[in-house]
């Protein structure tokens, strides 16, 4: 009935675009996740069962702690292919406008600039020599940071075309996902992860060994998308859901996932595009047993439940 109004159709040619690209999601290898990555616990409700592409990837919910994460989760082979030829076309593929290792270096200079402010404090004549950049994509962030705050750079991304760029930049480069980097004892000044902590397969294994990676008075910046304000934004769970984030981290589900890990949460930044909140830390005594406030659980369940059930006219 409503197949010929302009959302539709746009709707249409995203799927037509999508389909397009032959990425068959359901018969990559997947591994399924028994229990929270965050908590250890096994007690999970089912969120979702497609993404915003329409593939049919589940997201569940830890009723303990709230943190939401695709089950079953593709294996890190799975993910590395799908970085190597699948994931800027399929995000171009969406958007309906290219966006690659070349289109992204505007968007990330102007991120650069914002999250240069607020670290600005932290790094302006702290005494530092070393920034390490993981998921750093083309450079351009610490391109930036390393120029402004008088630092040696090394980015870490695992895709080749994105460290090609960053290597031109003059930055050190390992084409690699974190979780299987060996960095050889050595250990840096500032860690930054921007926009990357989602992608990761392993948040805790990966935060672990940014603890080991950062010296005692070093300084963490790490930033989520908020769950909560991508499925406010769009009032649509689904729509919040997408398999190049096997997590979905909302300002208290991080804030115990940094606790748990040994960090001291320093300031927090909701960023002006009210999507991303940023995190600047320093390593302190791990509280392993750190839990979001039940209150936060139940919010976002309730709030899931009803962004999925509200009349659609009357939003
Ligand atoms: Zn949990």
């Amino acid at each position: 009935m409503t197949n010929d109004s302009p959302t539709d159709g746009r709707r249409a040619a995203r799927a037509e675009r999508i389909a397009a690209l032959g990425y068959a999601y359901a018969d990559q290898p997947t591994s399924p996740i028994p229990a929270c990555n965050l908590c250890g616990h096994a007690g999970f409700v089912v969120v979702t069962h497609r993404d915003r592409y329409g593939y049919p990837a589940r997201a569940m919910g830890c009723r303990r702690c709230g943190l939401v994460f695709l089950n079953p989760q593709m294996t890190a082979d799975a993910y590395k292919r799908f970085y190597v030829s699948a994931y800027r076309p399929l995000v171009s593929a969406y958007h309906g406008r290219v966006i690659d290792a070349k289109s992204i270096q505007a968007e990330q200079r102007s991120y650069a600039v914002e999250r240069g402010e607020f670290l600005d404090p932290f790094l302006r004549d702290a005494g530092y020599a070393t920034l390490l950049d993981i998921g750093g994509s083309t450079g351009v962030v610490s391109h930036a940071w390393t120029t402004r705050f008088g630092l040696n750079g090394t980015v870490i991304d695992p895709s080749p075309l994105e460290i090609e760029e960053a290597r031109a930049l003059g930055l050190d480069t390992v084409t690699a996902i974190i979780e299987d980097w060996d960095a050889g004892g050595r250990v840096f000044d500032t860690v930054v992860m921007c926009q990357t902590v989602d992608h990761l397969l392993d948040i805790r294994g990966t935060f672990a060994a940014v603890r080991r990676l950062l010296r005692p008075d070093g300084v963490f910046f790490v930033d989520i998308v908020d769950f909560r304000a991508a499925y406010l934004r769009n009032w649509s769970v689904e729509e919040a859901i997408k398999i190049d984030h096997p997590y979905y981290l909302t300002d208290a589900t991080m804030t115990a996932y940094l606790r748990r890990a040994g960090f001291d949460v320093l300031r927090t930044d909701y960023a002006a595009d009210h999507l991303l909140v940023g995190y600047v830390c320093r390593p302190c005594v791990p509280a392993t047993d750190s839990l979001p406030d039940p209150a936060s659980v139940a919010t976002l369940l309730d709030e899931a439940r009803l962004v999925q059930n509200a009349p659609r006219g009357g939003r």
